[in-house]
């Protein structure tokens, strides 16, 4: 018996299938369909599969008008569907609900007996081979797109419903079933066994419809222009000749245009004459042609691309001070070797050296670091992202043989910068991806050679294109993702995040004078508290960066500006009152909603089992509340809340050393028999530099055990060993300005740190007492509220100091 695969299980249907011929319709796989059944034979088939087991098989008749088809009028491949509803209607009709499952190839039509039957073999099952079939998949589904948002019938909701499908053969088949083209079309599309040749010629289709559904709109739009009286003749008359000018080749005015526009270009030579014959193509095709609009597409890239123009350089090295400290406050360390680079490309014109990389969390001006130094230098701005690009045919483009193939993304930027000579801001490239559809890391290491991007090919264009001239900053949030490749190719400066002081002039300087522009209202006509700003930055933000604070602002200034158009309208005009405003903390309730932290609940109180360990995190430093509860067991160890793999080896690392030196912190020698440890790390990401919350760990551990408090104004960060020595970490700068915001006073550190600490910043220092230790039990002596007291049975009993 036939056997066919539905979605990985098999469907095994009868010898031979009754047939019903379908007229004008061609059913698809997945879908289901409502029939109307009133030919004797087709009801006998209904009959005949409802005392088997409802399974039919489906095909179209080549004439819908035949009325009793025969196997030669039927096509050949039809779907096998299940009978789901019948209802008589009465006039001996018979309405009938059919899920199309799979599709079959008739490899006999058996006459004879009440109705047709046929003999059936599957049809190859559609999958995906290789990363061309993803991208043509990816392209149907996006002709797909453009196509309903076309049509003025099919919902919207469908794209999403298709995309979200399970299996390509679900989202092909979808497609296929919503295509308003001809039955045998359709049908075509029905027969063709694989997925490669299928979503081609889906894609053909789908190109056409698109075309025709343009040219329908366009007409329309055309009437719609001119149409000033509403009489039925005059319309029928605009979009009769609307119709004539598209048929009478009225498109050859703007290829003549944009024959034009390519001359007056200045084109390079190469460029040039492959534009021109690409023109030449274009004349001789039809214009509703798809390899025209193709065409078209490709000669209005080479039109809108900068191929000579450039702006001038301003390399002034003082001049670019001015601008980076009109748009940031602070940052010295950045600006001095922002600086520097101008300086040596003011001397060389061209910079050969490495690319700036700029690392830190986000909102602590990366971007606007980017933009300010291409207006220091007077060039144009753009910027392209890079979070999630896995496709080295995102940075390079895809061959135009690909249907609504498009320019790669350093192409589409060089577009939109308009000249030459931009700087390109590469967001994000520690968010690049990798997987089997190419290297984009590859692609884009080529982009930034200044021996190979001189010739630059993206796969579209087919030219070699010179971005020699544009200069490339990257921003990135943490270095440890960023390919080793690029990585080697860039200056990396980091940017920390801000201190709360200096959060408070960039809000004062910056955010709150540029929001209140935004929002229409004159900064010399706001006044704040002295403790606004602070309140903002410690109750309704809690980040590395600015970015929060700055939307936070924009809020406020929202609300001023809508308070003052409501008086505007009460008071009069001139009254001074309606012009002014201030605002006090009390109002930041009204103005922001309820504060989501509480600066008081940033707990320096003591607490059993509850340490406060610093992580550095791709969003900058944070503090991390570990904790650890013990409860009767058997010596398991329990792990929760945002723990990697890393973290837990921390955690045993922690719970070996409290065995080893069971006596001398007063715990029972097998205190792990009875009990089981459960360590949870509440709130937060996941900290990115390994185990530095080994000793965070180790603390609560001792502390849950013991039930001696830990002390709630320290904070502490050090990899543990066995043994409990303590080990060097990283990110102790953004680490320490964690604990600082939190209102830490004590934080301990790995000995080997202790050199880093000179390079903190001043209010750093002046805020946090650092202690430096070598050992599990320093640690211990600074954290615990209370000494231990090592047990009497232990020979040479350790006193753990204070
Ligand atoms: P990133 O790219 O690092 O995520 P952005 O450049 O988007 O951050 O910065 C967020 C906002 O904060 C921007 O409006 C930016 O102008 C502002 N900002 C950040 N740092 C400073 C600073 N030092 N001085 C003034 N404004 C700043």
């Amino acid at each position: 018996m036939p056997s066919f695969p539905v979605d990985g299980e098999p469907l095994v249907t009868a010898e031979r299938l009754p047939v019903l011929p379908l007229r004008d319709v061609v059913l698809f796989p997945y879908i289901a369909m409502p029939l109307l059944v009133g030919r004797a034979a087709s009801l006998a088939a209904l009959e005949a599969a409802n005392a088997e087991d409802r399974l039919v098989l489906l095909v179209a008749q080549r004439d819908a008008e035949t009325q009793e088809p025969a196997a030669a009028d039927l096509y050949r491949v039809g779907v096998v569907a299940r009978l789901r509803q019948m209802s008589r209607l009465g006039t001996g009709t018979v309405r009938v609900l059919v899920e199309g499952l799979a599709r079959a190839r008739v490899t006999r039509f058996v006459p004879g007996g009440e109705c047709l039957r046929a003999q059936v073999e599957p049809m190859p099952a559609l999958t995906v081979n290789g990363s061309d079939d993803v991208v043509r998949l990816r392209r149907a589904l996006s002709l797909f797109e453009e196509y309903v948002s076309l049509h003025r019938r099919l919902p919207s909701e469908l794209v999403t419903l298709i995309q979200s499908a399970d299996t390509p053969s679900r989202q092909v088949f979808a497609m296929a079933a919503h295509l308003g083209t001809r039955l045998d079309r359709r049908q075509g599309l029905l027969e063709i066994p694989d997925l490669p040749a299928l979503l081609e010629a889906l894609g053909g289709i789908l190109s056409s419809e698109i075309e025709l559904l343009r040219l329908e709109r366009k007409i329309d739009d055309d009437v719609r222009g001119s149409l000033f009286q509403n009489q039925r003749e005059f319309y029928l008359q605009e979009q009769l000749k609307a119709i004539h000018r598209e048929l009478s080749g009225e498109e050859s005015d703007d290829t003549d245009e944009l024959a034009e526009a390519l001359e007056r270009k200045g084109l390079p030579e190469p460029v040039l004459s492959r534009a021109r014959r690409e023109l030449r193509r274009l004349k001789k095709l039809s214009s509703m042609s798809p390899e025209s609009g193709v065409a078209r597409t490709y000669l209005d890239w080479i039109a809108a691309l900068p191929w000579t123009d450039r702006t001038d350089d301003v390399l002034d090295v003082a001049h670019a001070r001015m601008v980076l400290d009109e748009d940031h406050y602070g940052l010295e360390d950045v600006k001095e070797r922002v600086l520097d680079h101008i300086g040596v490309l003011s001397l060389v014109e061209r910079l050969d050296g490495p690319i700036l990389c700029l690392v830190g969390p986000p909102g602590v001006g990366k971007t606007s670091l980017g933009r300010s130094i291409a207006r220091a230098l007077g060039r144009k701005f753009v910027r392209m992202s890079l979070g999630g690009v896995r496709d080295e045919a995102e940075i390079r483009g895809h061959r135009r043989t690909y249907i609504g193939a498009m320019p790669g993304r350093v192409i589409q930027a060089m577009r939109r910068a308009e000249v030459v000579n931009p700087v390109i801001l590469l967001d994000e490239i520690d968010k690049l991806g990798n997987d089997y559809r190419g290297d984009p890391a590859a692609a884009l290491l080529e982009v930034l050679d200044p021996e190979q991007n001189k010739t630059f090919n993206d796969h579209y264009l087919e030219l070699d294109y010179d971005l020699s001239q544009a200069l490339f900053i990257t921003t990135a949030n943490s270095l440890a993702t960023i390919p080793e490749p690029l990585r080697d190719r860039m200056e990396i400066i980091r940017l920390a995040g801000y201190l709360d002081q200096e959060k408070h002039a960039i809000a004062r300087q910056f955010l709150l004078p540029r929001q209140l522009k935004q929002h229409g209202l004159d900064p010399a006509t706001v006044t704040l508290d002295a403790d606004v700003i602070p309140s903002i930055v410690q109750r309704y933000t809690r980040e590395a960066g600015v970015r929060d604070l700055e939307r936070r602002i924009a809020r406020l200034s929202r609300k001023l500006a809508r308070a003052r158009a409501e008086r505007r309208s009460t008071y009069a005009p001139d009254e001074a009152a309606a012009e002014r405003d201030h605002v006090t903390s009390a109002m930041l309730h009204d103005m922001l909603g309820t504060a989501p932290y509480d600066p008081a609940s940033n707990t320096t109180e003591d607490k059993v089992g509850v340490a406060t360990g610093l992580a550095y995190t791709s969003v900058g430093g944070d503090v991390l509340e570990i904790e650890v509860s013990v409860v009767p067991g058997r010596g398991r160890l329990q792990l929760t809340g945002t723990l990697g793999d890393v973290m837990k080896e921390s955690a045993s690392a922690a719970l070996s050393y409290a065995r080893a030196r069971a006596n001398a912190l007063g715990l029972e020698r097998e205190f792990l028999r009875t009990r089981d440890l459960h360590v949870h790390i509440p709130a937060g990401a996941t900290p990115k530099d390994g185990p530095s919350a080994g000793i965070a760990i180790a603390c609560a551990i001792v502390s849950a055990l013991t039930g001696v408090p830990l002390r709630g104004d320290v904070a502490m960060t050090g990899e543990i060993t066995l043994r409990g020595r303590v080990l060097p970490i990283g990110g102790l700068k953004e680490k320490s300005v964690a604990a600082l915001r939190n209102r830490i006073t004590h934080v301990i550190v790995p000995q080997e740190n202790a050199r880093d600490l000179d390079e903190l910043p001043a209010e750093v220092k002046a805020g946090i007492h650092f202690h430096p230790v070598r050992s599990m039990d320093e640690v211990l002596a600074v954290a615990l509220a209370k000494t231990l007291v090592a047990r009497s049975d232990d020979d040479a009993p350790t006193m753990v100091a204070h």
